[in-house]
């Protein structure tokens, strides 16, 4: 993953839903040591549009631990260390009302009142969550559709897709081929309540805080073509994709945050910061075995690898 001689900005963002589990942790080391590697900046960007599962409480817990491991950041976090700030979604609703008055500009936004995907609009859409492609219900007659809902009645915006490919070359993935009109389907940008939508927000904040490199899971590679489209709707550039194979449970399940066994809860009681860098870099195929390892140790090693 080395991105050189250019200034390099990636990121980590995570959900404050609950306790960073191991998957966290490696996309948060990877993502650490992608930009720091290239002498670039890391920001810690808190995704909190989930107002009924977000706590802040559950943000600091990521910061200590983030912490505890060693990785601080330039930019972010709760206390909004750095210039592009806000850095909780929470904070950010003009600067996302102003991207979607853009975007209903293109005349591809619609207002829409079907409910299920309008409720989970604010969560990354992690694969294993399934995934419903929207079959264009509340689509009006100007995008092919006939549905006609009226303006008094509180409904979601939805962005029409284009029936045409996006293709990217992800660095760890390859090169990717997806139809949205196809794979994905219309798209919620705010909720009916008013809640922004992950991919909108995600889009915005990146573009904003100047992020050059998306180091994340890769149950989030069909969303970097959402994204792609929404760069380029907004004309912001895009950025580059690593989506990092994931950290999966006994079961072969990918881990979530009920999995508790390996919830940083339980590994700070048991392991050192070195035991969980060294179970980190293994699983990126960094070291062929859980054995210890400093940060710094790691670093030289991510140096000298291909990624
Ligand atoms: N906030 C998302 C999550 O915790 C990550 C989004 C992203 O990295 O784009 O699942």
């Amino acid at each position: 993953m080395n991105s050189n001689e250019r200034n390099v900005v990636g990121r980590f963002a995570p959900s404050p839903s609950g306790r960073m589990h191991l998957g966290n942790i490696l996309t948060a080391v990877m993502s650490w040591l992608s930009a720091k590697s290239a002498g670039g900046k890391w920001i810690l960007r808190i995704e909190d549009l989930d107002p009924q599962r977000s706590k802040v409480e559950y943000a600091r817990m990521i910061e200590d631990d983030l912490r505890w491991l060693g990785l601080e950041w330039d930019e972010g976090g709760i206390s909004d260390k750095g210039d592009n700030g806000p850095y909780r979604q929470s904070l950010r609703g003009d600067i996302y009302a102003e991207a979607l008055h853009r975007l209903e500009k293109t005349g591809l936004t619609y207002r829409c009142v079907c409910r299920r995907a309008d409720i989970l609009a604010t969560r990354a859409p992690h694969e294993s969550d399934g995934r419903v492609i929207y079959k264009g219900t509340c689509r009006p007659c100007r995008l092919g559709g006939h549905a006609c809902v009226p303006d008094d009645i509180p409904a979601a915006t939805r962005l029409y897709v284009t029936d045409d490919t996006i293709s990217f070359t992800d660095r760890i993935c390859g090169p990717q081929q997806v139809n949205l009109a196809l794979h994905c389907g219309d798209f919620i940008l705010q909720r009916a309540d008013g809640a922004w939508a992950y991919q909108l927000a995600v889009v915005v904040d990146d573009a904003m805080m100047g992020v050059t490199e998306v180091v994340r899971g890769n149950d989030l590679l069909l969303s970097a073509t959402q994204q792609i489209y929404l760069y380029r709707l907004l004309d912001f550039p895009v950025p580059e994709f690593a989506h990092l194979p994931l950290v999966c449970n006994s079961q072969g399940i990918r881990l979530s945050k009920r999995d508790q066994a390996m919830s940083m809860e339980n590994m700070r009681e048991t392991m050192t910061p070195e035991q969980i860098l060294g179970t980190v870099a293994c699983h990126a195929g960094l070291m062929s075995s859980p054995t210890p390892i400093s940060l710094t140790d790691l670093m030289s090693l991510y140096k000298k690898s291909s990624m």
